[in-house]
């Protein structure tokens, strides 16, 4: 296909704001009288009001943004009344773009002896994807389909791993689960130490899955001493990112792959999630962003991870473009962050406890 063309396809920037959708064991693990947290990790209901997810869904609706939303299916071995089918449903009915995520801890639920079977050491560890064998991840992804099944969902077409975890076997055994796209990959989080997967942006293929990474960018550089991150909204204020969007633009990276999720637009003081207060630095810096993208639609698309994986692979797509962050930009951001953090602690220290939240309610 001559897709000179196409100028739209060539010329716009996809950013894909991806939303890992996910419960917490929440330390159920190692203490007996505390219980994995469902929808309330997912909607954060504070004085009734959503901060979490109904946050963010207002946020996106606002300024025309389809967001990608990861979302976790293998909690339902835990979670039997199945809550986040509603989330999904939810999430597909306001034209988001709904794709699979696993955290294979889940699965121990199965067991009526869970606690006991969480503390013994296996190989590869509760949660991890990686080291595990092909065959094992092959049956995990093809529960997850069979789930978007049971929900009536279309079929995701994009697969992302609990805590960005990836090797050659989860690559393989994707291909032949048959998803086609997969974001795995954010280097300054998960770095399995193979260069292979050391992927800072655009589309590769691997073992016939075609990756799409999250951003990785060097942040800064000084003194010979580089440091890498991964673009994400608590991590990232609003003046960096437009800097690394508008960079990208300029540098033809196709995509940026931006990870975010509910929680991080609430303060919590414990896992338990019972106290919380707006968390107004991460939800200012959402804003932001969705307006600026609904303001330059001329350079920027938000069409949705499957929609930017899917586009015909050129020649520049796989280009392995480090993009460049500054320190000028970074400072004050860990100085804001810092103060903030600090400040946000200290008011969930000193206000009453939060009402206990009916999150059945919601579901
Ligand atoms: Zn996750």
């Amino acid at each position: 296909m001559d897709l000179s063309k196409f100028p739209d396809i060539n010329m716009r920037t996809q950013v894909s704001i991806t939303v890992d959708t996910e419960f917490t064991i929440a330390g159920a693990f190692r203490d007996q009288a505390v219980f994995p947290i469902g929808e309330q990790r997912v909607w954060c209901l504070n004085n009734d009001k959503s901060d979490g997810l109904g946050f963010m869904l207002d946020c996106f609706a606002r300024y025309g943004v389809t967001a990608t939303f990861f979302v976790e299916t293998l909690n339902r071995h835990y979670f039997r009344h199945d809550p986040m089918r509603g989330i999904a449903e939810k999430l597909h009915t306001a034209g988001h773009d709904v794709q699979l995520h696993l955290h294979p801890c889940w699965t121990v639920f199965q067991h009526e002896d869970w606690r006991a079977r969480a503390r013994v050491r296996t190989k590869p560890s509760i949660d991890a994807f990686y080291g595990r064998t092909e065959d094992e991840s092959v049956k995990l992804m093809e529960s997850g389909l069979e789930t978007f099944h049971v929900w009536g969902l279309p079929a995701p077409t994009v697969f992302r791993a609990g805590s960005l975890h990836h090797d050659d076997a989860l690559y393989r055994a994707q291909a032949r689960a048959g998803i086609p796209y997969s974001s795995h990959i954010g280097v300054a989080v998960f770095d399995s130490g193979d260069d292979n997967y050391r992927l800072y942006s655009g589309r590769h293929e691997r073992h016939g899955v075609v990756e799409c990474p999250i951003l990785t960018f060097r942040d800064w550089k000084v003194a010979g001493k580089t440091h890498l991150k991964s673009l994400t909204i608590t991590g990232s204020n609003f003046a960096e990112t437009r800097m690394l969007l508008e960079q990208a633009h300029r540098e033809g990276v196709e995509q940026v792959v931006i990870l975010t999720h509910p929680f991080e637009y609430v303060h919590t003081s414990d896992l338990q999630m019972s106290r919380m207060r707006r968390h107004h630095i991460n939800q200012r810096r959402l804003e932001r962003l969705c307006a600026f993208l609904s303001e330059n639609t001329d350079r920027f698309a938000t069409d949705g991870l499957s929609v930017a994986a899917a586009m015909p692979m050129r020649a520049e797509s796989s280009r392995n473009v480090l993009l460049k962050g500054s320190l000028r930009n970074a400072v004050p951001r860990m100085v804001e962050q810092a103060v903030y953090d600090k400040y946000a602690m200290w008011r969930l220290k000193h206000q009453q406890a939060a009402p206990v939240v009916d999150t059945e309610a919601l579901a």
